[in-house]
């Protein structure tokens, strides 16, 4: 089956001068690597405070953990949630305040609580009776905001079930951290990364304002919403702008809260750092399985265990660009290594220039995040992703 067009307009993804640069640098260098746009990352955030003002910004750093974007969202004056206290170190060791630091995964080793509270971290976010206790433990008088358990419908990698708690278990951890000295600071929830349903936060914001009624009845006054990640990054499945994403959540807000709502927080990752990111990739083989076949197999330097892990069920469908013109053809597109599971898209058939030759580059847009945090250390002794920054 052949088609003219690809499938994504590459002018909405880069400018042909932006692209002419990356192509430049990259030339001389080995495949597979990844680079970020760091002054992309800083236009994100930008873009991101100009559309939520009212947002207080905590960039999830497992989405991009590099040095360099660190700096350039610390100097821009974000704060940063971390997961683990390798990520806590991480931040200290580039100058974050740790007032600046939430730790914000609900899965805490106790003397991890302690070590983050020695550091001097303050803000826990908790979803289960055994870690608040932890908390109140080890980080005595921390503020605490507590994570609710969401669908993660419209979202194309889903994080639900793993994380939260029913409003009803919540409800009763809020007034139990009351009795252990902690404060109960506020909510969160994460309704699914890559979340292109804008509806799924008002339903998360309404079990937060009956949260917030339910426990100022027992003279508690929570402060704080954590409205967690999910915002959107250009992949080939369509989003709204953000500009949409920031009006309605706004309104959500509003319709729940008024116009004095609580302080509101955001977790971002993805949309910060995925746009900023193109890993370039070399054409290993092009074959077909049987001389009848209809589509061809394309294996890249790149896959599965390479940082491209969220193409796993074909989740994440990343615009993946080649230089040559002319007529295309849909292709089986799969990683380099010895796991048959490293097929990065069967069911979804990219297209391909039928010219296409063994030793080209191919472009995969929009992998500034989850790729190289997530890339395997050694399988088949490849190593991780390389990245480099310009
Ligand atoms: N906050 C938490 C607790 C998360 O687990 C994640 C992603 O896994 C994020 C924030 C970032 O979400 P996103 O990349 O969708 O912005």
């Amino acid at each position: 089956m052949r088609k003219e067009q690809y499938n994504f307009p590459l002018e909405d993804l880069i400018s042909e001068d932006d692209f002419e640069k990356v192509k430049k640098f990259a030339k001389d260098k080995e495949t597979p690597f990844l680079v970020i746009d760091l002054a992309k990352v800083g236009k994100m955030y930008d873009e991101l405070i100009e559309n939520m003002p009212f947002v207080k910004v905590y960039y999830a750093i497992k989405a991009n953990p590099l040095d360099e974007v660190i700096l350039t969202l610390k100097n821009k004056g974000s704060n940063f949630d971390a997961a683990t206290v390798y990520e806590i170190d991480h931040l200290l060791r580039l100058g974050v305040q740790p007032e600046r630091i939430s730790y914000g995964n609900t899965i805490k080793k106790e003397k991890d609580v302690a070590y983050a509270y020695q550091k001097g971290v303050r803000l826990f976010v908790t979803d289960s009776e055994s870690d608040l206790r932890k908390i109140a433990k080890n980080a005595p008088g921390s503020r605490v905001f507590f994570r609710l358990l969401t669908e993660s419908d419209g979202a194309d990698w889903p994080l639900s079930r793993k994380f939260g708690a029913h409003p009803d278990v919540v409800f009763e951890l809020i007034i139990l951290a009351q009795e252990l000295g902690l404060e109960p600071y506020g909510l969160s929830f994460h309704v699914g990364s890559q979340q292109r349903d804008i509806g799924q936060w008002d339903n998360a914001l309404s079990k937060c304002k009956y949260l917030f009624e339910a426990v100022a009845l027992h003279g508690i006054k929570l402060k704080m919403i954590n409205l967690g990640g999910g915002f959107p990054a250009k992949y080939l499945s369509p989003a709204n702008e953000l500009s949409t994403y920031a009006h309605e959540i706004l309104r959500f807000i509003k319709e729940d809260f008024g116009d004095d709502h609580p302080e509101i927080i955001i977790e971002p990752g993805r949309s910060l750092v995925a746009d900023a990111g193109i890993i370039v990739t070399e054409v290993i083989m092009i074959s077909k399985k049987s001389k009848l076949n209809q589509y061809k197999w394309v294996y890249l330097d790149i896959g599965k265990f390479g940082g491209l892990i969220e193409t796993l069920e074909e989740c994440i469908k990343y615009p993946i660009y080649s230089e040559r013109k002319g007529y295309e053809e849909e292709a089986i597109l799969a990683g380099p290594t010895c796991d048959s599971m490293d097929i990065l898209y069967e069911d979804h058939k990219y297209v391909f220039p039928d010219a296409m030759e063994e030793g080209e580059r191919l472009y995969v847009f929009t992998t500034g995040a989850y790729t190289q945090s997530y890339c395997s250390v050694a399988f088949n002794g490849i190593p991780p992703l390389k990245a480099y920054v310009m």
